[in-house]
Parts: C-alpha cells; sequence; structure tokens
C-alpha cells in the first residue's frame, strides 16, 4: 500500500509545510542543544518522578495513582486534562496556534511480577491479581516512558515560541494486556478530542543508551491466540473402533498446520504458528471425547495474518474431517495488530535524529515479533512512529554480546534494570525533537 493514502489531508499539508524548506530540518536540529539544557535543568524532577513511578507500579486499568500523578503534572504546565477515558486514561491538549496536532503516547501499567534487581528504589507494591495478592513491578520501563512523557511536555511548553499547533498528550492505561487503546478509543478518544494528525510513542530496550532504533513499516508483530477443540466420541482403549479418537485429530492438525508456514505463506514474509498446549486425557486405556489446543500467530502483514487465521481453521476442520469427527469449536481470541510506522514521518524525524545525536545512535531495527496497541491508534489512520530507547550501559552491553557474555535482563525479566540517567535525558530529547519535526514553525 502506499503509505501516502494513509496520510489526511491536514497531515499532508503539515508535511509539505515542513518540507518545503530544507532549512526547516536544519532548524529543528540546532534546537538540540537548547533542549539538552533544559533537560539537564529538569532532571533531578524526572529523575524522583521516575523512582516514585517505579516504587508504586499499578496493574492494567489500575493506573489510579499513576494517572492522579501525571494530570497533576500536566495540569500545572497549562495542558487541559480529561481523566477517566477508557477508565483510567488521560488525554492532555495544549494549544498553540495554528498547526497540526501531535499526539505522544505514554502507557502507564506495571506487570504482575516481583522486582529482584536489589536497586534501592526497587518496588515492592503488592495487588490483588485474579483473587491472589501478587507483586507488581514496572518490569518494561512504562516508568521511563512517563518520564520522559512528562519531560517533553515541560520542554515543549518551555519552547511555545518556536511552534504551532496542538499537543495532544495521551496516558494510555492496560498496555500490558494489549486493551487500553482500544478502551480509550471506544471511550471517543478521536471524537471528543480533535484526531491527530501524527503520533508518537517510545519504548525501552536493553539497548545502550543513547541509541534510537526505529524502523519504516512495521515495528512490531500482530500477536493472535487460538484456541481449538477437538470433539471426538470416548471410549475404552480396547475399543478404538467404537470411538473416535480427538488425540489422533490434534496430532493431525500439528503437523498439517505447520505447511501454512512452509508453504502456503510467501517464504518472504514473517509468519509463526506455535501451538504451545495440547491436553487431552486422563488415563492409558480411555479415549476421551475432547481435546483441548491453544496457539499463538504471529505476523507483520494482515494479508499474511488472514491467510495463517483461515488457514488454522481448514487444517483443523480437515484434520476432524480426516477421523469421521463433527467440525471443531475454533475461537479467535484477537491480540494486538502488528505497529506499522510511516514512511513519511520516519524519513523526516530520522533526519532531525541523526542531525542532533550522530547518525551512529540512529538506527534501523528489524521488527520485534513481540506486540504493542499503539497499533490501535496508527489504525486509525494516524500517520505515527514508534521507537526504541536504549537504556542500557554502553560497555556492559558491549560485553553482553562478546562470546560468552551474559545477556542483559530485557523487558518483563525480574532484574530488567533501565538506567534512569541519561535514558531519560534521551527519551525527553528524542520525543521532543520528534515532536518539533512535524509542528507548524510560527
Ligand atoms: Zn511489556
Ligand atoms: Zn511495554
Amino acid at each position: 500500500m502506499n503509505p501516502s493514502s494513509l496520510i489526511p489531508r491536514a497531515a499532508c499539508a503539515a508535511i509539505l509545510t515542513i518540507a518545503t524548506s530544507a532549512a526547516d530540518a536544519q532548524t529543528v536540529d540546532k534546537l538540540a542543544p537548547e533542549i539538552g539544557g533544559m533537560v539537564n535543568a529538569v532532571y533531578p524532577e524526572l529523575d524522583a518522578l521516575y523512582k516514585d513511578l517505579h516504587q508504586h507500579p499499578e496493574l492494567a486499568f489500575e493506573e489510579v495513582h499513576t494517572a492522579r500523578k501525571l494530570a497533576a503534572e500536566m495540569r500545572a504546565l497549562g495542558f487541559d486534562v480529561t481523566e477517566g477515558v477508557g477508565k483510567t486514561g488521560l488525554v492532555a491538549t495544549l494549544r498553540n496556534g495554528i498547526g497540526p496536532t501531535v499526539m505522544v503516547r505514554t502507557d502507564m501499567d506495571g506487570l504482575p511480577m516481583e522486582e529482584k534487581t536489589g536497586l534501592p528504589y526497587a518496588s515492592k507494591a503488592k495487588a490483588l491479581y485474579k483473587g491472589k495478592e501478587i507483586q507488581v513491578a514496572h518490569s518494561c520501563g512504562h516508568d521511563i516512558h512517563m518520564a520522559s512523557w512528562i519531560g517533553a511536555a515541560r520542554t515543549l511548553v518551555a519552547m511555545k515560541a518556536k511552534w504551532q499547533g496542538t499537543l495532544m498528550f495521551v496516558a494510555q492505561p492496560a498496555e500490558e494486556t494489549v486493551s487500553g487503546a482500544r478502551a480509550m478509543l471506544d471511550d471517543g478518544l478521536f471524537k471528543r478530542f480533535p484526531k491527530p494528525a501524527f503520533a508518537f510513542a517510545l519504548h525501552t530496550s536493553p539497548g545502550p543508551y543513547g541509541g534510537i532504533s526505529t524502523n519504516v513499516g512495521a515495528m512490531t508483530a500482530s500477536s493472535d491466540m487460538v484456541e481449538i477443540t477437538f470433539k471426538g466420541r470416548g471410549g475404552h482403549g480396547s475399543a478404538p473402533d467404537k470411538a473416535i479418537d480427538p488425540i489422533v485429530m490434534g496430532s493431525r492438525f500439528i503437523t498439517d498446520v505447520q505447511t501454512l508456514v512452509s508453504l502456503e505463506k510467501d517464504p518472504r514474509e514473517f509468519g509463526i504458528v506455535t501451538f504451545g498446549s495440547f491436553q487431552a486425557g486422563t488415563a492409558g486405556n480411555i479415549i476421551p471425547d475432547a481435546a483441548m489446543l491453544q496457539g499463538t500467530i504471529r505476523t507483520y502483514n494482515p494479508a499474511v495474518r488472514e491467510k495463517l487465521l483461515s488457514g488454522v481453521q481448514r487444517a483443523a476442520n480437515a484434520a476432524a474431517m480426516a477421523s469421521g469427527g463433527v467440525p471443531p469449536e475454533v475461537s479467535l481470541i484477537e491480540g494486538g495488530i502488528a505497529v506499522v510506522n510511516s514512511e513519511q514521518v520516519v524519513t523526516r524525524v530520522e533526519a532531525v535524529l541523526s542531525a542532533s545525536f550522530g547518525n551512529k545512535y540512529v538506527r534501523r531495527m528489524p521488527p520485534l515479533a513481540a506486540s504493542e496497541d499503539f497499533s490501535a491508534f496508527v489504525n486509525e489512520g494516524v500517520p505515527s512512529m514508534f521507537f526504541m530507547i536504549g537504556t542500557s550501559d554502553p560497555k556492559q552491553f558491549e560485553a553482553s554480546r562478546k562470546p560468552g557474555g551474559k545477556p542483559l535482563p530485557a523487558n518483563h525479566s525480574p532484574f530488567f534494570a533501565p538506567i534512569p540517567e541519561p535514558s531519560i535525558k534521551n527519551g525527553v530529547s528524542a520525543m521532543s525533537l520528534a515532536v518539533l519535526s512535524v509542528l507548524a514553525a510560527p
């Protein structure tokens, strides 16, 4: 698909306004030292906010105190703040003359897990999760995202004389359950508030700090869960002719289904079909009456996704038919759709970031097999850019990549420990520059 067809007219106008003068790209990156100075000045406050958020993580859709803290910060900066959008989400807007509306998203939720970093500010928070008391930790770095989000808002407000347009800062709940963005959209995010011309989000990675990675096209994968119940006829193991064995259906399916990946999918396209759970039966001499399989399907391209999902259904039906059984129950639990970055936005912002940070710090990366629900906003037809910021010590990172080196703890590890300074400073600078790259000049 031609990416330009995804860009609304207002956005095209904004790109044209900015791109007509080559000096504009330079003007934006010339602001980098000024931004750096401001970030240094406010860093102690951002660091304190980060450590406070880190010690008080909240689970998906329970980010009540987190949202309240962010709302207070944004009101103090002069933003118009609406809370409770999509349950615990918040929207903060600030108008500053005629220009595009630019959305900056942070996520707010922590994970139901124990932090084992041993840091002085490690989380000891607890919460009820599925009826049990569990520990909660910001082991995906969403606290770094929030601190960078507040920092970028502060910087952009301080630089108000240098841009025109509307800032739309969105803090979404429940990214980890891939449902918070949808909840905000269903609660009228792009109807009650202006639909943005551009959107940005950043995410921490265990890469070296100072590094920024992005991609044109897919950044993350679509992830769908599939549950299949094969229904047979139970019976005695000594009389298989009187029964219909659902374990045989499931086994036939498990081997057949991989031909979707090896033979039906374009080999140049990414696609994974994994069935990680197969449950049936209780004893060796009993043929059970049902077998249940659960799997995950990961893709970047929507056409490949469709192909694999319909193929799974077909392979499951065929496996049941081959045994003379009834059609199986196939249910699809949709997960996140792939985040697809706009070529125009990435090209534009990448040039500014490279000029500001240096070419070697701004890299293209292959898409991740993980998923991320920022895609829900992008899929509303908002040209967007999702990028990763490194949060590890570059020396430790290098050592980890040497033969025999120990891999650094990544997101969702109980040992994941992003280094706040300079990771947050880099997040603030990169996000501020990204937003300035698409805002109108005064
Ligand atoms: Zn995560
Ligand atoms: Zn995350």
